[in-house]
C-alpha cells in the first residue's frame, strides 16, 4: 500500500517492485555466492506480482523493473509494460514549492558558503570508507550492516539499502558514475543515515522487509536521511570540510529544484509528486518536530535534535533556517509530508 491515488499509486507500486528486485538478485546465487536460501530469489516477488490488481504500464518504473527480473530469466508475461502510466498525476502542493524554497536557498547558502573554507581530500571510492567518513557526522551512527554486490548500476539500482532476509540491514555496493565526491556524500552521510535508522527498527523487532523501506515508513525514512544531510552540512562547515559542504548544498539544490514542474524536473520523479515533496518538506518536519519527526523512533530524533540545535547555536544562518522551517511546518500542520 502507498499513500498515493491512482496514477501515482501504480508508478510508485511498481517502484517498489523494483527496489525489492534489487534486493532479490543480491540474493541470488550468482550474485553473492552460493547459499541454500538465494535459490529461487524472485518467487516471492514474480508471485506478489501476479496476484496484484492488474497494473499494465508502469512507465519508467516498469522498465527498470522488467531490465532487473531479465537478469535472473525470462520476464514472467504478467510483469506490467513500460509504457506510461495511464491517468493523471497531481500537481506538486503549494506547501511542498514553499518548502523547495527554503530549501534551495539553504543548499545555495551553503554552495557559497563552500569557498571559504579549505579544501579536503575526496575520501577514495570504497563503499566502507565513505560510510566511516560520514560516521561523525551521524548523529546515530552505527556500524552494524551487511553489504553486498548486485550486478548492477547504481543507476539501476536506484535504492542501495535495505532489510534483507537472513542478511538484515543491508548496503549494495555498485557501481556509479557519479563524481567520488558526490558518491562519498551519498553512501557516507544519505545512505549511512538510512542503515543508522534501519538498525535502530531492526532492534526494535522489524523484520525484512523493513516497514521503512516502503509507502509511508519509506517517506518517513526520506525525511530522516534528508535532516541528516541538512545536519552534516552544517556540521562541515564547523569542520572546515569545504568540498562535502559544497556537495550537500548542491543536493539540497537539486532536491528543491527537481520537483515535477520545477526548473530541474528529472523523468524519474515526473509521475511521483508525493515522493519528491517528501525530500524537501520531511526534513523540515524532522527538525521541527512535525509530522515525519513525531514517526521516527525518539531514540534516533534525540541526538539529531539535539545536535542540530548545537549546530545552529554554532552556525547562526542554519538558526535562520530552522526558524524558517518551523513557521513552515506549523502552518502546514494540517498537510504533513507523511
Ligand atoms: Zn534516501
Amino acid at each position: 500500500m502507498v499513500p498515493a491515488d491512482r496514477a501515482e499509486a501504480d508508478a510508485w507500486t511498481i517502484r517498489g517492485w523494483a527496489d525489492v528486485a534489487v534486493g532479490c538478485l543480491a540474493l541470488e546465487p550468482d550474485a553473492t555466492g552460493s547459499g541454500p536460501w538465494r535459490e529461487g530469489a524472485f518467487s516471492g516477488l514474480d508471485e506478489v506480482i501476479r496476484a496484484a490488481p492488474v497494473v499494465v504500464s508502469g512507465g519508467h518504473n516498469a522498465a527498470r523493473l522488467r531490465q532487473l527480473r531479465r537478469l535472473a530469466g525470462p520476464v514472467p508475461a504478467w510483469y506490467p509494460r513500460a509504457r506510461p502510466v495511464t491517468g493523471t498525476i497531481r500537481d506538486v502542493r503549494q506547501i511542498a514549492w514553499r518548502a523547495a524554497d527554503l530549501v534551495g536557498w539553504f543548499g545555495a547558502l551553503l554552495m557559497r558558503a563552500a569557498a571559504h573554507l579549505p579544501c579536503t581530500e575526496p575520501v577514495p571510492l570504497v563503499s566502507e570508507l565513505h560510510l566511516a567518513w560520514g560516521r561523525r557526522y551521524r548523529p546515530s551512527a552505527n556500524g552494524a550492516h551487511a553489504a553486498v554486490c548486485p550486478p548492477v548500476s547504481r543507476r539501476l539500482a536506484r535504492r542501495t539499502w535495505m532489510c534483507l532476509p537472513w542478511l538484515g540491514v543491508t548496503i549494495a555496493d555498485v557501481p556509479s558514475t557519479a563524481t567520488p565526491l558526490a558518491q562519498q556524500v551519498w553512501r557516507g552521510i544519505h545512505e549511512g543515515a538510512h542503515l543508522d535508522h534501519l538498525g535502530v527498527l531492526a532492534r526494535s523487532g522489524a523484520t525484512a522487509p523493513s516497514p521503512a523501506e516502503f509507502g509511508t515508513g519509506l517517506l518517513v525514512a526520506e525525511s530522516y536521511a534528508m535532516a541528516v544531510e541538512m545536519l552534516a552540512a552544517v556540521e562541515c562547515i564547523l569542520t572546515g570540510e569545504g568540498q562535502a559542504v559544497w556537495q550537500l548544498g548542491a543536493g539540497l539544490v537539486e532536491r528543491a529544484t527537481r520537483l515535477p514542474g520545477g526548473s530541474a524536473a528529472t523523468a524519474e520523479f515526473a509521475d511521483l509528486p508525493t515522493l519528491a515533496e517528501v525530500y524537501v518538506l520531511g526534513p523540515l518536519e524532522v527538525l521541527a518536530d512535525g509530522a515525519a519527526g513525531r514517526a521516527l523512533p525518539a531514540e534516533i530524533t534525540g541526538p539529531l535534535r539535539a545536535r542540530w540545535l548545537t549546530a545552529c547555536a554554532a552556525y547562526p544562518p542554519a538558526a535562520t533556517f530552522g526558524s524558517a522551517a518551523a513557521e513552515l511546518v506549523d502552518r502546514s500542520a494540517d498537510r504533513p509530508a507523511v
